[in-house]
C-alpha cells in the first residue's frame, strides 16, 4: 500500500504538491470553462493547509512545448483557487526561478504558492535530472495528487519523488481504490464499454479485461477492425491491426468475457460530407461509406447489457461525437451508463466529457479525472507516478 498524506507529518514543512490543474480554458478569453479539476484537488490542499504545511502547488497546463507562452499561464487557475480556499494564495511567475524561491521563502504555515506552468521548461517532460533536483530543492516533502498525469514519467510526476519523502494525495487514493474494486471485486456482471479510434490504446485493456469482465461492448472507430476481422464489410471505415483483433475474437470464445460488436452503423461517404448519413448493417457497409457512429439496433443491444450490469466501465466514444450528426450513440450510452443501477465508472477524456455535456455527471458513481491514467490501470499496469511513491511500512 502506498503512503498517503495521512502518513506524513507536514506541520511547518514545505510540501511540493503536484496537481492536475490542466483545466479547459476558452481560447480567446483565457477564462476557465470547467473547474472540476480544481474542485477535485481541494480536499488535499485543505488538509495540508489545516495540518500547518506550506503548500507549493505545481502543475502543467496545455502543451506549451517547453517555451514560455502566456496563454498557458497558470495565473488564472491561481486566481480561481484563491476564491475557493480560505488560505492565502500567491502566484509565482516562474517554477524554479527567482520569483518562486522568493515567494516560498516568505511563506507562513497554511500559505499556498502556485508555481507557473511546469511545461514552460522543456526539462519537465524530459524528466531531466537537474530539473528534478531544482524542484526538490524547493520543498521538504513531495505529494502527488495529479491522477491525470500519473501515467507520465515527467520530472514533477516521477523524478522528483525519488529525491524527497513522499506520499499520494486523496484524489489519487480515491481513483486507485475505485479502479481496484472494479477490477478485483466487481458486482457482476461486469460490463465494459470501449470505444474511440485508436485501437492500439485499447487493445491492452481488452486483453486485461478478457478474464475479468463478463461482457465487452466495442463501439467507436475501433469496432470496425473487429467487425472486419469477424468477416464483416466495413467500407472505408478506419481499420487497424486486423490480425490482433482476430486473435482476441478467437480468445474470447474461451474467456470469461464475450466481445459484442456493433450490428448496425451510421455511415457517410466521408467525415466532411454534408449528405444525410445512412444506416448499414455491420456486414453490409458499401465500399464508398465509412462507419461514424453506432446504429439504433446497436444502441438497443448495448442498452440491454448496461441495464443488466452490476458494474459498468466506460472508456471511449461510440462515434465521431464531436460532430452532431454522429453523437447520438455516445449521448445514449452516457444516458444509460448514468441511469443504470449498476456501479458506474467512466474513464476520463472523451467519455467523461460526453457524460458532463449530457448533464449526467452527478448520476455516475465515479467520473475519473484521468483518461490515460485510468486506461493504464484498466490495462493492469502500474502508473509510473505511483511506482515511485514509498510503500507504507508494515
Ligand atoms: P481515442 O483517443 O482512441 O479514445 O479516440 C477518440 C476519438 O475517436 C474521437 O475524437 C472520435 O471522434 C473518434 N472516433 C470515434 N468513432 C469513430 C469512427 N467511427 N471513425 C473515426 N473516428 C472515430
Amino acid at each position: 500500500m502506498k503512503k498517503t498524506i495521512k502518513d506524513l507529518d507536514v506541520e511547518n514543512k514545505k510540501v511540493l504538491l503536484r496537481l492536475d490543474f490542466n483545466v479547459p480554458m476558452d481560447k480567446d478569453t483565457h477564462k476557465i470553462t470547467d473547474v472540476t479539476r480544481i474542485m477535485e484537488s481541494l480536499a488535499t490542499i485543505n488538509y495540508l493547509c489545516e495540518k500547518g504545511a506550506k503548500v507549493i502547488i505545481c502543475s502543467h497546463l496545455g502543451r506549451p512545448d517547453g517555451k514560455v507562452d502566456e496563454k498557458y499561464s497558470l495565473k488564472p487557475v491561481a486566481d480561481k483557487l484563491s476564491q475557493l480556499v480560505k488560505n492565502k494564495v500567491t502566484f509565482a511567475t516562474d517554477t524554479v526561478g527567482k520569483d518562486a524561491k522568493e515567494k516560498i521563502k516568505n511563506m507562513e504555515k497554511g500559505d499556498i504558492v502556485v508555481l507557473e506552468n511546469l511545461r514552460f521548461d522543456k526539462r519537465e517532460e524530459e524528466n531531466d535530472e537537474s530539473f528534478c533536483k531544482e524542484l526538490a530543492s524547493l520543498a521538504d516533502i513531495y505529494v502527488n495528487d495529479a491522477f491525470g498525469t500519473a501515467h507520465r514519467k515527467h520530472a514533477s510526476t516521477y523524478g522528483v519523488a525519488k529525491l524527497l519523502p513522499n506520499a499520494i494525495g486523496f484524489l489519487i487514493n480515491k481513483e486507485l481504490k475505485v479502479i481496484s474494486n472494479v477490477l478485483v471485486n466487481p458486482t457482476r456482471p461486469l460490463v465494459a464499454v470501449l470505444g474511440g479510434a485508436k485501437i492500439k490504446d485499447k487493445i491492452p485493456v481488452i486483453e486485461n479485461l478478457l478474464d475479468k469482465a463478463d461482457t465487452i461492448l466495442v463501439g467507436g472507430g475501433m469496432a470496425y477492425t473487429f467487425v472486419k476481422a469477424n468477416g464483416g464489410r466495413v467500407g472505408k471505415s478506419i481499420v487497424d491491426d486486423e490480425n490482433l483483433c482476430k486473435k482476441f475474437l478467437e480468445m474470447s470464445k474461451n474467456s470469461r468475457a464475450k466481445i459484442i460488436l456493433p450490428i448496425d452503423n451510421i455511415c457517410n461517404t466521408s467525415l466532411e460530407s454534408k449528405d444525410k448519413p445512412k444506416r448499414f448493417l455491420s456486414d453490409e457497409i458499401p465500399d464508398d461509406y465509412m462507419g461514424l457512429d453506432i446504429g439504433p439496433k446497436t444502441i438497443k443491444l448495448f442498452k440491454k447489457y448496461i441495464k443488466k450490469a452490476g458494474t459498468v466501465v466506460w472508456n471511449g466514444p461510440m462515434g465521431v461525437f464531436e460532430n452532431p450528426m454522429y453523437e447520438k450513440g455516445t449521448r445514449k450510452i452516457a444516458k444509460y451508463v448514468a441511469r443504470t443501477h449498476a456501479f458506474s465508472f467512466v474513464g476520463g477524456g472523451d467519455s467523461a466529457a460526453a457524460v458532463v455535456k449530457a448533464g449526467y455527471s452527478k448520476c455516475v458513481n465515479h467520473l475519473s479525472t484521468g483518461g490515460g491514467a485510468s486506461l493504464m490501470l484498466l490495462e493492469g499496469k502500474d502508473l509510473p507516478g505511483l511506482e515511485v511513491i514509498d510503500d507504507v511500512k508494515e
